[in-house]
C-alpha cells in the first residue's frame, strides 16, 4: 500500500513508521485537535486514539479501513481528555474499546456534562461570539492565533453538538493488556498519574515504537493544568532511557529522544523561572511577564492560553500564593 492510494484527510497527516504502523498527526485547519494512531497487527486492526470529533473519526476510521479491507478490531484511550476520545463515537460496535478504569470512568463523567451543556446550544453560540470579539480587539498575535484556534474547535463541536453520542470504553485495562496478531505484538500500558490521571502508552516493542498519548507534547508546550509534574518527569526519564526510538506524542511533531529531553527542559525552565519569581515575592501577573529562551518562546505563538494555565500551576507548586 503506497500513500499515494490511500484517503487524503484534510484532518490529519498519516506517517508510515514501519511496515503497517501509521501516525495520524493533527493538521492546522482540521477538527483531530490531537494525535492518532493506526496499526496492522497481522488480521487484526488496532487504533490509538480517536481525536476530538467524530468527523475527524470517521475519516481516521475509512482511512484504516481502506488500507487493510476490514473493520477496526481494537481503539485504545491513552487518556481520559476529551480531544482524545469524542471522536469515538464515529466507530461501531465491531470495535472493541479499551481504557484504563480511571480514564473510562473520567470519560464517563465529562461525557454526561457535555451532554447536559449541549442542551443550551445558544450558550455555545454565545460564547463563540464572545471570542470573536475577544479577537476583534485582541492585538497579541500569540493570542490572536490562540483564539481563532478556540473559534474553530468549539465550531466544530456545535457542528457535531446535536448527534453526539459519547462512546465509552467496552474493556478496561489494569496495569497492562497485550494484542497480538499474526505479524505483530502491541502492549497498552498504563503509567499512571502524569499528565492527566491516568495515562496510558501503546509499546510496539519489536519496532522500537511507542504512542505515548499526551505524555508527550512534541515542539510545543505541554498542557500541565492538572498534572502530577514528578511522575510525569519520571515517565519521561523512563521513556527517554527505553529502548524505543520512536515516539508518537498526543500533540505535536513525531519524535525521539532529543523531543523528550525538549520538554524535560520546558519543565526545568519554567521551575527556574517562575520560581525565581516566586522568591521576588512577584504576584501571578507579574510572574507572567517572565520571558522564556528559544525554542520555548516561540511555543507561545498560539499557546498563551496554556502558557498561563501551566505558569498558574508551577507558581502555585512552588509556593506562590494565588489571591483567588
Ligand atoms: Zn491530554
Amino acid at each position: 500500500m503506497t500513500s499515494a492510494n490511500v484517503f487524503q484527510s484534510r484532518h490529519f497527516d498519516l506517517h508510515q513508521l514501519a511496515d503497517g504502523v501509521f501516525a495520524a498527526t493533527h493538521k492546522k485547519g482540521g477538527a483531530a485537535f490531537s494525535n492518532a494512531g493506526i496499526i496492522d497487527l497481522g488480521e487484526r486492526t488496532l487504533v490509538v486514539d480517536a481525536f476530538d470529533t467524530a468527523l475527524a473519526a470517521r475519516d481516521l476510521r475509512k482511512v484504516s479501513e481502506d488500507m487493510f479491507s476490514r473493520p477496526i478490531d481494537i481503539l485504545t484511550l491513552t487518556h481520559s481528555h476529551n480531544d482524545h476520545w469524542i471522536g469515538a463515537s464515529a466507530f461501531d460496535q465491531a470495535t472493541t474499546m479499551y481504557a484504563s478504569k480511571i480514564t473510562r470512568d473520567e470519560t464517563v463523567k465529562w461525557g454526561d456534562e457535555l451532554l447536559e451543556d449541549t442542551k443550551n446550544p445558544d450558550e455555545w453560540d454565545e460564547w463563540v461570539t464572545e471570542m470573536e470579539e475577544q479577537l476583534q480587539a485582541e492585538e497579541d498575535e500569540r493570542a490572536r492565533v490562540d483564539l481563532e484556534q478556540s473559534i474553530r474547535r468549539t465550531r466544530y463541536f456545535i457542528a457535531e453538538m446535536s448527534e453526539f453520542k459519547p462512546r465509552y470504553a467496552d474493556q478496561t485495562l489494569d496495569e497492562s493488556i497485550s494484542f497480538e496478531g499474526n505479524q505483530r505484538q502491541a502492549e497498552f500500558r498504563s503509567y499512571g498519574a502524569g499528565h492527566s490521571s491516568d495515562d496510558a502508552v501503546m509499546l510496539l516493542h519489536q519496532d522500537g515504537i511507542a504512542f505515548i498519548g499526551d505524555i508527550g507534547f512534541f515542539n510545543q508546550q505541554p498542557f500541565m493544568g492538572v498534572c502530577n509534574l514528578d511522575h510525569w518527569r519520571k515517565q519521561l526519564e523512563e521513556l527517554r532511557k527505553s529502548s524505543f526510538q520512536s515516539f508518537v506524542p498526543g500533540h505535536g511533531t513525531l519524535g525521539s529522544f532529543d523531543e523528550i529531553a525538549l520538554q524535560l527542559e520546558y519543565f526545568d525552565i519554567m521551575e527556574n523561572l517562575i520560581g525565581q519569581a516566586v522568591q521576588k515575592g512577584d504576584s501571578l501577573e507579574e510572574a507572567l511577564q517572565i520571558s522564556l529562551p528559544e525554542p520555548f518562546s516561540s511555543w507561545l505563538m498560539g499557546g498563551m492560553t496554556r502558557f498561563k494555565v501551566n505558569l498558574r500551576y508551577m507558581y502555585k507548586r512552588l509556593g506562590g500564593e494565588l489571591q483567588d
